[in-house]
C-alpha cells in the first residue's frame, strides 16, 4: 500500500490494475457492492469486473466521493445521472473494445448463419462418417444487415461488414453522416433487414425495444445477433418468436438476466449462446483495466478523468 488516499474496489480487478492501483492509492478491496461505513469517506471508487453497481444511495452516502470509474463501456451499472448532479464524475472504457466486440458480432452472425455449431458437432461426434455431409447452412452474401446502435463499436462493426459483401443499413435515434442508409423506425428497419445486430446500449431508453413487433418484422427467416446488452431485447417475445417460427435464429452474447439464460433457449436448434464475452480477450480486457486505473490516476493528479460518461463531462 502507497499511504495515498484510499480507493474503493468493487468486484474485481487484475493483478496488473491492482498493481497500478497500489502505486497511487490505498486500496481497499471490499469484494461486493456495498462500502464498509469506516470507508465512506473515500473519493474514489473503482468498478471492477464482475457486475458492481453504483446506484444513488452509495453516491449520497459518500460526501467526498469525486470519481466512479467503470470497468466497461457500457455503464448501467452506475446511476450516472446522480453522479451527475451530485459533482461525481464516472468514468468508462470506450473504444479500446471496440474491434474486439464487432468481431464478436461477426463470429456469432456467422456462426448462426453458417450452422457452426451443428457442423462442429457433426465432425467431433462421428456424425460425418456414419451419416455423410452436414446439412447445408446459409451465405450471408447480398444480405441486408441492420446495426441497431451505430456508436463506437456499431461503426467498426459496420466497416468490418463492408467485407462480407452485405447491405449495412442502421438505426440510432438521431442519423449520423455516414455512409449507411438510415431509418428512424426500428421495425421498418426490421422488416427490411435480414440480419439485425443490436450494439445498443443498456437503460430506459432502450429496454425492450427490440420487442414482438420487431422480432416479427424480422420475420422466419430472420436473424436476431445481439452484443449490446440483453435489456434491450425483450427476451419473453424472443423466445415465442423463436419457438413459433416467426423468428428464424438468433445468436446472443448478452442476456436480460445475467448469468441466467432462459432454458427455452438452451435447448433450441436455431439458437447460439456466448456467456458474455464480447471483449473478453487478454488483450482487450488489459486496454480496458489500463484505461479504469488511468481514469483514477488521472482524477487524482489532474481533477479530470481521461474518458468521462456523456453524463460528466462537463463537470
Ligand atoms: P456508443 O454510445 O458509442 O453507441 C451507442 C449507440 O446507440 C449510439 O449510436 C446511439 O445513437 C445509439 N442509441 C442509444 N440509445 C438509443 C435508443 N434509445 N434507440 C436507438 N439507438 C440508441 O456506445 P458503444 O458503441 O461504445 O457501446 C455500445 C454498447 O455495447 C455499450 O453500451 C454496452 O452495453 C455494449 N457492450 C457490450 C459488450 C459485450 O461484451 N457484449 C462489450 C462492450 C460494450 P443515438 O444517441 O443517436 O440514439
Amino acid at each position: 500500500m502507497s499511504g495515498g488516499p484510499d480507493a474503493i474496489v468493487l468486484g474485481t480487478v487484475t493483478d496488473r490494475m491492482r498493481a497500478r492501483l497500489d502505486e497511487k492509492f490505498t486500496v481497499h478491496a471490499v469484494g461486493t457492492d456495498s462500502v464498509p461505513e469506516a470507508l465512506l469517506g473515500a473519493s474514489y471508487i473503482c468498478c471492477g469486473q464482475g457486475g458492481a453497481s453504483v446506484r444513488a444511495d452509495l453516491i449520497d452516502a459518500m460526501p467526498e466521493l469525486k470519481i466512479i470509474s467503470n470497468f466497461g463501456v457500457g455503464y448501467d451499472n452506475v446511476d450516472a445521472a446522480h453522479a451527475a448532479s451530485k459533482g461525481v464524475v464516472v468514468s468508462h472504457t470506450p473504444d479500446v473494445l471496440n474491434d474486439e466486440v464487432a468481431n464478436t458480432a461477426i463470429l456469432l452472425m456467422l456462426a448462426s448463419a453458417r450452422n457452426f455449431r451443428h457442423d462442429e458437432d457433426w465432425a467431433r461426434s462421428g456424425t460425418w462418417e456414419k451419416q455423410g455431409a452436414a446439412p447445408l447452412s446459409r451465405s450471408v452474401k447480398g444480405a441486408t444487415v441492420g446495426i441497431l446502435g451505430l456508436g463506437r463499436i456499431g461503426e467498426a462493426l459496420a466497416e468490418k461488414l463492408g467485407v462480407f459483401g452485405v447491405t449495412v443499413v442502421y438505426h440510432n435515434r438521431s442519423e449520423k453522416p455516414v455512409p449507411y442508409t438510415y431509418y428512424g423506425d426500428l421495425v421498418e428497419m426490421a422488416r427490411d433487414a435480414d440480419i439485425l445486430i443490436s450494439v445498443a446500449p443498456g437503460g430506459a431508453s432502450t429496454h425492450h425495444i427490440v420487442n414482438a413487433e420487431v422480432l416479427k418484422a424480422l420475420g422466419p427467416d430472420g436473424l436476431l445477433v445481439n452484443v449490446g446488452r440483453g435489456s434491450v431485447v425483450d427476451e419473453t417475445a424472443l423466445v415465442a418468436a423463436l419457438s413459433s417460427g416467426t423468428l428464424g435464429a438468433a445468436a446472443l452474447d448478452v442476456f436480460e438476466h445475467e448469468p441466467k439464460i432462459p432454458d427455452a433457449l438452451k435447448t433450441m436448434d436455431n439458437v447460439v449462446l456466448l456467456p458474455h464475452v464480447g471483449s473478453a480477450t487478454v488483450e482487450t480486457r488489459a486496454a480496458m483495466g489500463d484505461l479504469v486505473v488511468d481514469n483514477l490516476i488521472a482524477m487524482l493528479e489532474t481533477g479530470k478523468a481521461r474518458t468521462p460518461v456523456p453524463e460528466c463531462r462537463d463537470i
